[in-house]
């Protein structure tokens, strides 16, 4: 049956790394909002400039625009056996968005839908964003306290030199809890409700909370 996995938690939470590993795991896309309009951005297109101006300052993305670029990717080939959804829904009105496109694109067709929270101390996660640094080639993710590159300033993959996202400084960070905690956090009893949520400890090693977010996906 079709997997289609969504996934819940405040910035910086670990659910990037993990939603990752997962697609290369069940060998489905990895679609994830913040990677593609940040591609957009760099595009230089109309669309990624009005994005812009809304993740400088940490505010969620216009529904019309990041649903529609939902809206095509989830309907693309390689999504008809399952796709890991990383960033989207990020609110309640999106979560609707989403019920229509999967009607859309799914049909009658049974599939295999399931929510996984996130659930860590937001105390942390402040230090964990402003020593995040990632790689623009192959976007491998470190922190440097926690993952340093083996090599001060450069990906241990491609050697190129990291960069820090624009949004990670501790001004910003603190707008996008303010967002979380005020429009995605209310999906959690959404999906509970719903009775398609699990909850995984993400507090640990990577290897720990992937053997916790396996038990809830598999
Ligand atoms: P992320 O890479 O998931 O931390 O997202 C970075 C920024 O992209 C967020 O702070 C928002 O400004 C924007 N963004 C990502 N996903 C969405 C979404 N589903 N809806 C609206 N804005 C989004």
């Amino acid at each position: 049956m079709k997997k289609e996995l969504i996934f819940l938690g405040p910035p910086a939470c670990g659910k990037g790394t993990q939603t990752d590993k997962l697609a290369k795991y069940f060998g489905f896309p990895h679609i994830d909002t913040g990677s593609l309009l940040r591609a957009e951005i760099a595009s230089g297109s109309e669309n990624g400039k009005v994005a812009k101006q809304y993740i400088d300052k940490g505010l969620l993305v216009p529904v019309w625009l990041v649903g529609a670029i939902i809206k095509s990717r989830l309907s693309q080939e390689d999504c008809k056996n399952g796709f890991i959804l990383d960033g989207f829904p990020r609110s309640l009105e999106q979560a609707e968005i989403l019920e229509q496109i999967k009607k859309d694109i799914d049909g009658d067709n049974q599939v295999d839908f399931r929510a996984t929270y996130f659930e860590v101390d937001t105390e942390k996660l402040i230090t964990r964003i402003v020593n995040r640094r990632s790689c623009p080639k192959c976007g491998e993710i470190y922190n440097l306290k926690t993952k340093p590159p083996k090599t001060e300033g450069k990906c241990d993959i491609c050697g190129v030199e990291l960069t820090q996202r624009k949004d990670d400084n501790e001004e910003t960070a603190k707008a996008r809890f303010d967002t979380y905690f005020n429009e995605t956090s209310p999906l959690i009893d959404c999906y509970k409700n719903k009775n398609v949520l699990a909850s995984i400890d993400a507090d640990g090693t990577i290897d720990e909370v992937w053997e916790r977010l396996l038990k809830v996906v598999e």
